[in-house]
């Protein structure tokens, strides 16, 4: 097969393992410095990268995303057999991005360098809050002078893109330590910023004690989203998607796979997968991924889901996905892939939350204004056919 004929993918590798459980997190992660573990956890990915090569052969990864947990608490040399084993296993396109998730105080100068070295083009740094009082309270190992550090050394070994994470509606928080948040998190001139609403997820620490937890009211919380909108647009940030903002150029190109329903291959416990018209995603189960890829026939036990997906589902997912999207969803797009209306199958209903500024259409575009954002999931459930309450994306 040609170079030309290959079709794109993304790849996600997930690394379970973090310095400490931050106390609002409920994805697949745990504090662990076990390198025993570590070291087997590593080996299996090794393994099932070289199980999928030969099956991604007719691919090219234009992007990958290293994330988790966090990373960069595993050894460097562990850290760089994932991404060496990355780059022996997959065709990877000249110009990839490669992402990895990095906390502060878990990196330094001369490792960051290396990372750089190995190829890493992209760094997205946790920071959360620029509050120290708020970083304790969401359970936060780490400072804001130890977040400004860490920045500056990721700069200083030659990241020239780097995102941060932030969160509004966390305990203790007010307006306007969020926009004191925002302020000096922009100032430090990031080309990409990822901000998101905190959710209080079952099985969690702040899920058991909610009742308790000194949070910002709803009407805060919905001023907050709107005057980072507002004031990351007047920092030269595109709001590309309901919460994420980047500098012209520096959308990133992975999370965008997932919103414009490209392919992806998930690999590493809890890692979700879209790949060749079916969806699969492994258990969150590091001991079970470990053996699955260790013992002989033991590769089909690491799957909690393995199907494929009906039309029906992809037409729902598709638009509830591209409405994530601030260019939204088109309906000459959605005929072309679905060979069917988009106004029959859900634009009628979205065509209601016109009159009160919550969608917007320009005749082959729906799209969400800033408000519509916010209350998304609320009208997305109303307007497709498809439970879309029952949607794991
Ligand atoms: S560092 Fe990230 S993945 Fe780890 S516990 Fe905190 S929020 Fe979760």
């Amino acid at each position: 097969m040609k170079r030309s004929e290959t079709k794109p993918l993304g790849l996600y590798v997930h690394i379970p393992f973090c310095a400490s459980k931050c106390a609002y997190c409920d994805f697949y992660s745990f504090a662990s410095r076990d390198e025993d573990l570590q070291k087997h956890y590593v080996s299996a990915l090794q393994l099932q990268m070289e199980d999928w090569a030969s099956v991604c052969r007719g691919y090219a990864v234009d992007s990958v995303f290293i994330g988790g947990g966090t990373p960069t608490v595993l050894p460097p040399k562990l850290l760089h057999r994932v991404i060496d084993a990355v780059w022996r296993n997959f065709s990877l396109t000249d110009d990839v991005e490669i992402t990895l998730e990095a906390n502060p105080a878990t990196v330094d100068l001369r490792g960051l360098r290396k990372l750089h070295r190995a190829g890493v083009t992209r760094l997205s740094m946790g920071l959360q809050s620029a509050h120290d009082r708020e970083l304790s309270a969401l359970g936060r190992t780490h400072t804001w002078a130890e977040f400004e550090q860490s920045f500056s050394d990721a700069r200083d070994a030659g990241f020239d893109n780097i995102n941060i994470d932030l969160m509004y509606g966390i305990p203790h928080q007010t307006e306007a330590s969020f926009l004191k948040s925002l302020n000096v998190a922009s100032l430090l001139g990031p080309e990409h910023l990822s901000v998101y609403g905190l959710k209080i997820e079952e099985g969690t620490p702040f899920h058991v004690s909610q009742d308790t937890l000194p949070l910002p009211d709803e009407d805060t919380e919905y001023s907050m989203y709107m005057q980072c909108v507002e004031y990351l647009a007047s920092r030269g940030f595109e709001q590309y998607e309901i919460s994420n903002f980047a500098r012209p150029g520096f959308r990133c190109r992975h999370n965008l796979k997932y919103w414009s329903g490209g392919e992806y291959l998930g690999l590493g416990a809890a890692a979700h997968s879209d790949f060749d018209g079916e969806r699969f995603a492994a258990l969150r189960d590091v001991a079970v991924y470990i053996d699955g890829m260790e013992l002989v026939g033991q590769g089909d036990t690491i799957w909690s889901e393995r199907r494929a997906i009906p039309e029906d589902e992809r037409m729902s997912e598709f638009v509830m996905l591209a409405m994530r999207l601030r260019d939204g969803v088109s309906r000459a797009e959605f005929t072309a892939r679905f060979d069917a209306d988009l106004d029959s199958y859900c634009g009628e209903r979205l065509k209601a939350y016109i009159p009160d500024g919550f969608v917007t259409f320009d005749g082959d575009r729906y799209a969400f204004t800033t408000k519509g954002m916010y209350v998304s999931n609320y009208i997305l459930s109303s307007a497709l056919p498809f439970d879309y309450a029952e949607a794991e994306i």
